[in-house]
């Protein structure tokens, strides 16, 4: 799965937001982290959606440079905090009703 269908952005945003939430991410550990649960980004579909959640001023970033390598960073915000536990809620709801 390349481009993530609409139905599983919504998945995808969640999971970004969650890692976000526990503690600074960065672009390819996010891809590695999303493919294990079997979301295959792309950069160029990740990013995208990065730029977005910043552009909602959910998540904000900044660049780091650990072990040499200069990394854009990325955290919640509260406003990501209050819109993440809005959507566990709303998982946790539509998981009940699909059961
Ligand atoms: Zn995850």
């Amino acid at each position: 799965m390349k481009v993530p269908h609409d139905l599983f952005l919504g998945f995808v945003k969640l999971h970004i937001l969650y890692h976000a939430g526990r503690e600074p991410v960065y672009g390819l550990w996010l891809m590695e982290e999303l493919a294990v649960h079997g979301y295959r980004l792309s950069p160029g579909t990740l990013y995208p959606i990065l730029h977005g959640l910043q552009e909602e001023k959910l998540l904000v970033s900044e660049m780091r440079v650990v072990e040499g390598k200069s990394r854009k960073y990325y955290r919640l915000t509260s406003a990501g905090r209050k819109v993440l536990e809005e959507g566990k809620k709303k998982a946790q709801e539509l998981l009940q009703e699909l059961q």
